[in-house]
């Protein structure tokens, strides 16, 4: 499908780390899983599991194809939190390990964070710093209880933490994290928003090469974009938000942003048919798309009647859908929608892998939303102080992104809670301001 990056095969000059990070992987969590489940006391926190691999092996290590080091961090706590994510032990091994391949995307980010897909796109190893590294170590407790005491928390779900080191390289440290997007669904806008505005631009010139990219606050705005979510789904969502934001500002992090992806169900799934080319994603954001791997494409693509046939009747069923309250059956995604990626109980998940779009009156949108707050480890540390300091002398104090944690976050819920304002509404408070003034 369209949402691939570079396979990562023996060519790719990542294949050695790659083929490292899962085989260590694969190692490391299966001795977790064979283990009889117990509680999680405090010592769990700041274990490290160490293991050095190489072609020999021995009774504890399996051979491996190049020599490394490896450790697995706190493996007991991420055990438990992939539980409570309600993920399959065995799928999560066979998704990242099953074969060796993964994609890699783009270039890495302003950050120089690599990113890869497993090859169901159903996981992302993103590499971190050291410093993010050390940071995820300090607060685990504080997120394990936070999603402890909140299953459908929109932040991102980690399900690993992990460290390779190659004779005479440089240790890379990286977590195992959720796809916010479906393997199953096109994406056909994303969305990266802070609240922020300066530096907050996706150029719309270069859309045109890449039009899958990922765009910002002011291109939303631009667009007099809005999540239409209809009251109820609305609160749960803001609800949830503030209580993620708490977290975030308690331990001091910023920079963190909310992504949304949006599937329009009229468009469905068609286009990856036609323009074979497209990328997602990039977080490197002007690159040119590379070629895909046509496996991935193969993988998901129907015949094209069909998948017209189904873009019809889905447009049938749309628009003689009824408003039914919001938690009955009926407000499920409609069947032909088919190899649904629902993950019961989790509210944000609920259609179709996502949040679909409801008018007022609970009356459904064609859109689905997939949303979570991402790049949630950066620690308000002396760097981002400095940045600070630097910045406000040329901008606008109060918008340059790096604000210290509290009125980071009280940007970002207030800006997204605007976003979540309905056309009339914010229609309506536009006009309430104008008054006043
Ligand atoms: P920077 O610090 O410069 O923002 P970074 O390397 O920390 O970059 P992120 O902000 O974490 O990178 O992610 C960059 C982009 O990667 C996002 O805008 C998004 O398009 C994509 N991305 C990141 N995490 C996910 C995820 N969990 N699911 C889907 N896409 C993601
Ligand atoms: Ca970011
Ligand atoms: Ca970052």
């Amino acid at each position: 499908r369209v949402l691939v990056g570079t396979k990562v095969d023996e060519t790719h000059a990542n294949w050695v780390t790659a083929y490292n990070m899962l085989t260590g992987i694969r190692v490391a969590v299966s001795r977790t899983n064979a283990k009889l489940d117990r509680p999680i006391t405090d010592a769990d926190f700041s274990v490290k599991q160490k293991s050095t691999f190489d072609i020999a092996g021995n009774e504890l290590v399996p051979s491996a194809k190049y020599d490394f080091k490896f450790k697995d961090y706190a493996p007991w706590v991420f055990r438990h939190l992939r539980a409570l994510f309600r993920l399959d032990p065995a799928d999560y091994l066979m998704s990242l390990t099953g074969k060796y391949i993964l994609s890699e995307l783009g270039s890495p980010g302003k950050s120089g964070s690599f990113f890869y897909f497993s090859r169901d796109y159903k996981y992302i190893i993103k590499t971190i710093h050291h410093a993010e590294h050390k940071f995820l170590r300090k607060i685990l407790k504080d997120y394990y209880q936070h999603v402890n005491n909140n299953p459908n928390t929109l932040l991102s779900q980690f399900y690993g933490l992990h460290r390779v080191k190659m004779p005479y390289g440089k240790k890379i440290h990286f977590v195992v994290m959720n796809n916010l997007f479906p393997p199953h669904r096109d994406i056909h806008q994303t969305f990266d928003l802070k609240g922020s505005t300066v530096g907050r631009n996706f150029c719309e010139e270069d859309l045109e090469k890449n039009p899958r990219a990922t765009l910002k606050d002011l291109n939303w705005m631009r667009r007099k974009r809005n999540l239409e979510l209809g009251i109820q789904k609305r609160k749960l969502f803001l609800d949830q938000l503030h209580k993620d934001v708490r977290l975030l500002q308690r331990l001091q992090i910023m920079d963190y942003s909310l992504l949304i992806g949006i599937h329009d169900l009229e468009r469905g799934n068609e286009e990856n048919l036609r323009d074979k080319t497209l990328r997602v994603f990039n977080p490197g954001g002007s690159q040119p798309a590379e070629e895909p791997d046509p496996n991935a494409v193969l993988m998901r693509t129907p015949s094209k009647l069909e998948s017209q046939r189904k873009a019809r009747e889905l447009r049938q069923k749309i628009k003689s859908e009824k408003p039914v309250p919001m938690g009955e059956t009926s407000n499920r995604m409609p069947d032909e929608l088919g190899e649904g990626q629902n993950r019961p109980g989790f509210i944000f998940n609920q259609d179709d892998g996502g949040f679909r779009a409801t008018h007022e009156n609970n009356i459904p949108g064609g859109e689905i939303y997939y949303l979570g707050v991402i790049d949630c480890l950066t620690h308000y540390g002396i760097i981002k102080k400095l940045e600070h300091f630097w910045k406000g002398l040329s901008s606008d104090r109060n918008q340059i992104s790096a604000l210290p944690p509290h009125e980071y976050g009280e940007r970002f819920i207030n800006f997204i809670s605007g976003v979540t304002m309905s056309q009339e509404e914010a229609l309506k408070a536009a006009q309430e301001r104008d008054a006043a003034l």
